[in-house]
């Protein structure tokens, strides 16, 4: 894991003699620190290597500014770069929430924090819009993930739809859409079953319930702590289902955020929001410039 990519910079620079403008040979020996911390964080390798090649045309050449030193100026430069790159079109925090009940699906593997994340994301159209907000876990195979929504329902001050044992995930889905309609909600929650590996039955299963749902916002859950499966899992989820945007989970943890950048990189999909830890109120709008700054670190 690299320690501090900006001092490392920095270094590079500290030992080159200032010049009026930044030579390309000072830009590439820079650069090539810039690759392997990117590798490090975990960003795919053509991401990186495209990445590189934007922020050299930018660099070389480019007049030293007396302020700060080369070394500085490159990290900006980077930062900069980072930032442009995880920056997206879609205001990251707003959900499409409107024509009520607005159905929000969401999707991702087992673990991923998809339950959690449902259940931060209502706590906030609650508290932060004032919205009314009913839950429903879709996940038939384990009652146990079921029961978890409720619980977190009842912490957090959200309704659950009531579990009936027996009913399928389409079901339960048009279950929720007529619920939603005469209580009078302004968003309903489907937290479809996750499973450890993307597979058939899966996919068919939220493919499905998207059907019926019509969601206005498809939000897929992925740990943010495994780096490139978690773009794999992306691609895939949104080749065969479609997503609106991508919550990074555990952005906590160790990780790099290399996960965010080769994110919006390969599937042109905007991160929404983060996941911050495991209570309810550790959620927040994706910030490049934060995910910027934890990858230069
Ligand atoms: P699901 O199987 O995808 O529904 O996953 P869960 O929502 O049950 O989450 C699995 C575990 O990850 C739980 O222990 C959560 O508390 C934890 N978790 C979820 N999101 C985060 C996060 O952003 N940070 C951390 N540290 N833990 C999280």
């Amino acid at each position: 894991m690299f320690e501090n990519l900006s001092e490392r910079l920095s270094g590079v620079f500290d030992r080159l003699t200032k010049q009026g403008a930044l030579s390309e040979d000072d830009v590439k020996t820079a650069l090539r620190e810039v690759r392997v911390a990117l590798l490090e964080a975990d960003v795919s390798l053509p991401v990186a290597r495209e990445f590189i090649k934007k922020v050299q045309d930018q660099a070389t050449g480019q007049a030293v500014t007396k302020s700060i030193t080369p070394g500085q100026q490159v990290v900006k430069i980077v930062h900069d770069a980072l930032v442009d790159t995880l920056t997206g079109d879609v205001d990251p925090g707003e959900l499409k929430i409107d024509n009520p009940p607005a159905p929000i699906l969401m999707v991702g593997l087992q673990g991923s924090g998809k339950t959690t994340t449902t259940a931060k994301l209502a706590k906030r159209l609650k508290e932060r819009e004032n919205k009314r907000v009913l839950m429903a876990s879709l996940d038939v195979n384990r009652p146990a993930a079921m029961e978890q929504l409720e619980i977190l329902g009842r912490q957090i001050g959200v309704d659950t739809l009531p579990i009936v044992k027996g009913e399928d995930p389409v079901a339960i889905a048009k279950r929720a859409k007529t619920q939603a309609a005469l209580g009078g909600y302004d968003v309903y929650m489907l937290d479809t079953a996750g499973r450890l590996h993307i597979d058939q039955e899966l996919i068919q299963q939220a493919a499905d319930v998207r059907d019926v749902a019509n969601p206005r916002e498809t939000l897929l859950v992925v740990d943010g702590l495994t780096g490139q499966d978690a773009v794999n899992v992306a691609t895939e989820f949104d080749d065969k289902i479609g997503v609106s945007g991508v919550v990074l989970t555990r952005m906590d943890g160790d990780g790099r955020g290399g996960a965010a950048l080769s994110m919006r990189a390969v599937t042109g999909k905007p991160i929404r929001f983060v996941g911050l830890g495991e209570k309810m109120d550790a959620i927040e709008t994706f910030e490049p410039d934060r995910i910027a700054g934890r990858i230069l670190g």
